[in-house]
């Protein structure tokens, strides 16, 4: 088993990672160094965050290979947004409840659009030493609900539903989410680098 750092401190995220890379991979995250510090997302990318995450974790890993991503939710009625802001959408407190508060708000003021189409996109940076090896991107398609639906998953997942189901990703069960989801798809494009070791 081969240990990969994980550049979040989102347990959530490390979940889906470590049982979307199954038990090739011991996966940790920054609750198990606390002494790493990540520099502030400061791009307008999630490419140039997920960077930034990256370079900033395995500085301060030497030697461990470290995984960072960068993601969110890309809405077409509200112009792209909450994008790289998904995180602090409603503030720079916002915690996932404000941001879905937030994010009802936004769409009830959209009353001409019936139907709103957006998408989850992930970037996911590899790096080691202070330097990048491989970038990868996934995304999914769906629409956005204006009443949670569902309990699981976190962030905007009660109110996101994939294209070709009919309940949330609040509803769905993990393993589905798994599957098809932003973080799934920019990972799978990963696992293939990750499959040689480096
Ligand atoms: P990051 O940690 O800076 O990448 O911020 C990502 C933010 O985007 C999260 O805090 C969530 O608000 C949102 N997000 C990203 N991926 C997901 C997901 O799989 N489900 C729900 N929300 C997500």
């Amino acid at each position: 088993m081969s240990a990969l750092l994980f550049a979040t401190s989102n347990a959530h995220k490390t979940e889906e990672v470590a049982a979307i890379l199954g038990r090739a991979w011991q996966v940790e995250d920054l609750r198990a160094h606390p002494h790493i510090t990540l520099d502030e997302e400061t791009g307008d990318t999630f490419e140039a965050n997920a960077i930034i995450k990256a370079l900033s974790g395995s500085r301060g890993a030497p030697g461990m290979l470290v995984l960072a991503d960068d993601s969110g939710l890309e809405v077409d009625a509200l112009g792209g947004a909450p994008g790289v802001r998904s995180a602090r959408y409603a503030g720079e407190t916002a915690n996932a409840a404000d941001n879905r508060a937030k994010l009802k708000v936004e769409l009830a003021k959209k009353a001409m659009y019936s139907r709103f189409a957006g998408r989850f996109h992930c970037c996911m940076v590899l790096a080691r030493g202070g330097e990048v090896l491989h970038i990868t991107h996934g995304s999914v398609a769906g629409h956005l609900l204006l009443e949670e639906q569902g309990a699981g998953g976190f962030g905007y997942d009660s109110l996101f539903v994939p294209d070709g189901f009919t309940d949330s990703f609040g509803v769905l069960p993990a393993e589905t989410k798994n599957q098809l989801s932003h973080r799934a798809r920019a990972l799978a494009a990963m696992k293939k680098k990750l499959a040689t070791r480096l």
